[in-house]
């Protein structure tokens, strides 16, 4: 057996509910893509996570194609998570995540089981505190390991993202020890995106990463990573020659949902008040042009229409003022794995 990559092609018939439960959270990180303005200050309650979580299956027979990521802010600091997680399952959703920040509130951990919770995913970024902590804060990378530590220990299964920018490029290397260490199960590579706090700061400290940076770092640890026997899932980005590009948004079934009821296609469209839908009384409604969704239906040479709006600092051109190659959806994945 050997470290296999493949492009996870959109899969048209399941369906991910990314479920913004809260926006609070009792971190600061510098890249934080959460917006209380456009998203909402709200916590929510008991019955309307129920209700939500009922939206996206009613009426269809095949609730298990459809997999529920809770996320904040801190989910855990939502003291109706351990609920919402047990509705889930009753209700048959395929999968249940929960992304923390590591400091599992309300003592979360034993609330719930590893029946109930298919992931906890952890947000680390980067292999020690000198490298996390000045982006998510002093003491984390302390507090998020016990928290992985504590999460294995009771049988859970536990997966890894790390957020790859200019701060912390230079310390991927680094993870796939850590990684073996913590004796984690899946790693998650992501790419920063230009939104909520990073958009704010973009211009003093500049944080996308070329081309050239990413292809030279980021394939060669996910094989790493792999080669232990851990799946490994980075965005492709960059698409090569001939490659198709697709839009996530007008041929999958994602939804991003915030606390205001504002439910999004894309997620790069979440700063802006032009998402799709939104939750009315208990219905998901769709909402009047103009939406992400006419922007989405653009065909430019770029690839991603929204990704040269906000962020085209990772597009290079040729000469002729031709883009050398096209941004990938950034919901395209590439998987590493051991076959
Ligand atoms: S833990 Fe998540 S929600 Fe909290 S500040 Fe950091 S990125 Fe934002
Ligand atoms: S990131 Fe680009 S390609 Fe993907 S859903 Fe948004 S607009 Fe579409």
């Amino acid at each position: 057996m050997k470290p296999q990559r493949r492009t996870v092609e959109f899969k048209a018939d399941t369906r991910n509910l990314f479920f913004h439960i809260l926006t609070s959270c009792n971190l600061r990180c510098k890249h934080c893509y959460i917006n209380p303005e456009q998203h909402g200050k709200e916590t929510l309650d008991e019955p309307t996570v129920k209700e939500w979580l009922k939206i996206f299956i009613k009426g269809r027979e095949d609730a298990q194609k459809t997999n529920v990521i809770f996320l904040g802010g801190e989910p855990t600091l939502n003291p109706n998570l351990a609920a919402g997680i047990k509705f889930a399952r009753k209700l048959g959703y395929g999968s249940i995540t929960v992304d923390t920040n590591g400091y599992l509130f309300h003592n979360i951990l034993d609330k719930v089981t590893p029946e109930e919770v298919d992931f906890f995913s952890f947000s680390l970024d980067g292999s020690r505190p000198e490298i996390n902590d000045p982006i998510r804060g002093e003491g984390v990378f302390n507090v998020c390991t016990k928290g992985i530590k504590e999460a294995k220990k009771r049988g859970f299964f536990v997966s890894l993202i790390y957020t790859v920018s200019r701060m912390n490029i230079s310390d991927l290397k680094n993870m796939p020890e850590l990684i073996s260490k913590l004796d984690i199960d899946r790693f998650f590579i992501q790419v920063i995106g230009i939104r909520g706090k990073s958009a704010k700061h973009q211009k003093e400290e500049p944080l996308q990463l070329t081309k050239k940076e990413w292809e030279e770092v980021v394939p060669k640890v996910a094989h790493e990573v792999a080669e232990q026997g851990i799946p490994v899932v980075y965005p492709k980005v960059f698409l090569e020659k001939g490659e198709p590009f697709k839009c996530a948004a007008m041929v999958a079934d994602n939804y991003f949902v915030f606390p205001n009821a504002r439910v999004y296609k894309c997620p790069l469209c979440e700063d802006f008040p032009i998402n799709s839908f939104e939750i009315q009384d208990g219905v998901l409604k769709r909402r009047p042009p103009i939406t992400e969704m006419d922007l989405c239906h653009l065909n430019i040479p770029e690839g991603c229409v929204l990704n040269k709006i906000l962020q085209p600092g990772n597009i290079e051109y040729d000469p002729a003022g031709a883009p050398k190659y096209k941004i990938a959806c950034c919901m395209l994945k590439e998987e590493v794995k051991m076959i």
